[in-house]
């Protein structure tokens, strides 16, 4: 077990022991910030809210404030400031906007749990701040491990702060390590849905429009990971997210189609024994681990019900047809600043998908080459990962002439 999965499985357990434990939900207004609120709305015995960040849906954000009254929100769209500000005039709830201030408040001290829900690369800077702050971080934004993990772990490392995952999957896997600390992990099998396209093959994939590839068929999402669902790019982000997280080398990490997401994954031991978790495909129930955890909370989220068991299906994911897999594990093998190449491709190339400007199929062809194009660095600093960062937008933007 790594020397972080022993800080995630120490430190949390004495901040539970104290009273409420004080929420920032970094992405407030994104799918996975309205379910962690449901969850703290659950337990506000257990759960504080201190801070709520949107990036411009002001309509939500000020609901939320309102109802929440937060000690501070953070609107990142300036042009929306002064409408919030207004909207929460009559509360106690501080406003502030701008990206800069995203890492001002993630530096305050005013809480102890950072629940890092912005989607893409916009989630790195901050969760960087809260953990040079010394504050736990709850794990969604799985792009900030894929950018840079290997500087956001050590800096965990060094400051001791717990990184604990939110992702299914990663989540998975982390449950089933406690109690492992002594034991070697042989592999880790990461299942993935196989999204709305599982079984299609290049043909049918040409065709392909946005609103057919927003149809997840077991998880309701963010437009931008129901994409890297459809196109398994998610699953190439969660390999690496896996290396860092867990300290794995790419010959650990397998990936097993599992269409009913009902094992969320595996870990496989060196004696050969398998762990795995399992439960009904529910966000909710990760985000609420992450939140308590070393804890379980009771809670009345539907159950798994072996009685009405279908079959649990597993196959080999099909590189032929989704290539964007293979380029996630040619950059997880090859390391250096290629993975976050490719993730700043893969963020204009979904963007652009999402707005009709290219077809399903030509994702993989931005993403391929700004990755053979763009400076390859092996070991980055911080710096040049923002550098690698900038240069692949602009290469993939001007492709396709964003
Ligand atoms: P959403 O798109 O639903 O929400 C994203 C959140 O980030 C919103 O609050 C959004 O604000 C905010 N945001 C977007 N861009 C910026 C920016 N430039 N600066 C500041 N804030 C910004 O995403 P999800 O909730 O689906 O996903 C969030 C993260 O969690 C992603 O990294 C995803 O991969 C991961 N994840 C999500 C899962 C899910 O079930 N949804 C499952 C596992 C992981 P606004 O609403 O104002 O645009």
């Amino acid at each position: 077990m790594s020397d972080q999965t022993k800080i995630q499985f120490a430190s949390s357990i004495s901040t539970t022991e104290q009273n409420k434990k004080r929420i920032a939900i970094f992405g407030s207004t994104g799918s996975i910030g309205v379910q962690a609120l449901n969850v703290i709305a659950g337990n506000l015995d257990k759960f504080s809210v201190e801070i709520l960040t949107a990036h411009s849906n002001d309509e939500l954000l000020i609901q939320q404030g309102l109802h929440l009254c937060p000690n501070i929100v953070v609107i990142a769209d300036e042009s929306k400031y002064l409408k919030v500000k207004e909207a929460l005039a009559t509360t106690d709830t501080k406003v502030f906007a701008g990206e800069k201030a995203l890492e001002e408040v993630a530096a305050m001290d005013c809480y102890d749990l950072m629940l890092a829900a912005i989607v893409g690369y916009a989630g790195l800077k901050p969760t960087l701040k809260a953990i040079s702050n010394g504050k736990t971080i709850a794990l969604a934004n799985k792009e900030t491990l894929v950018v840079a993990g290997d500087i956001v772990m050590r800096n965990a490392l060094e400051k001791r702060v717990p990184v604990i995952p939110v992702d299914t999957e990663h989540s998975a896997i982390f449950q089933c390590l406690v109690g492992e600390a002594r034991n070697r992990i042989e592999k880790i099998i990461l299942t993935a849905s196989g999204g709305p396209f599982l079984g299609r093959k290049t043909n049918y994939l040409v065709n392909v429009k946005r609103e057919h590839a927003l149809q997840h068929p077991n998880w309701t999402m963010g437009a931008k990971i129901t994409i890297d669902s459809a196109t398994l790019m998610n699953k190439g982000l969660e390999m690496i997210e896996a290396k860092w997280l867990f300290n794995l080398s790419p010959q650990q990490i397998q990936v097993v189609i599992h269409p009913q997401s009902i094992i969320h994954s595996m870990v496989q031991f060196e004696d050969g024994s398998i762990k795995a978790q399992m439960g009904l495909p529910d966000m909710k129930l990760p985000i609420q681990y992450a939140l308590a955890f070393p804890k379980r909370i009771k809670n009345d989220f539907p159950r798994y019900d072996f009685k009405k068991v279908n079959t649990l299906n597993f196959e080999e994911p099909d590189m032929k047809t989704f290539r964007n897999l293979v380029l996630a594990i040619e950059s997880l093998n090859k390391g250096g600043n290629l993975p976050c190449i490719m993730n700043a491709a893969n963020e204009i190339a979904v963007y652009a998908f999402l707005r009709n400007r290219i077809g399903f199929l030509e994702m993989t062809d931005v993403i391929e080459k700004t990755m053979q194009k763009v400076t390859f660095i092996t070991k980055p600093t911080l710096d040049e990962y923002f550098e690698s960062d900038g240069e692949a937008r602009t290469y993939a933007a001007d492709m396709i002439r964003l």
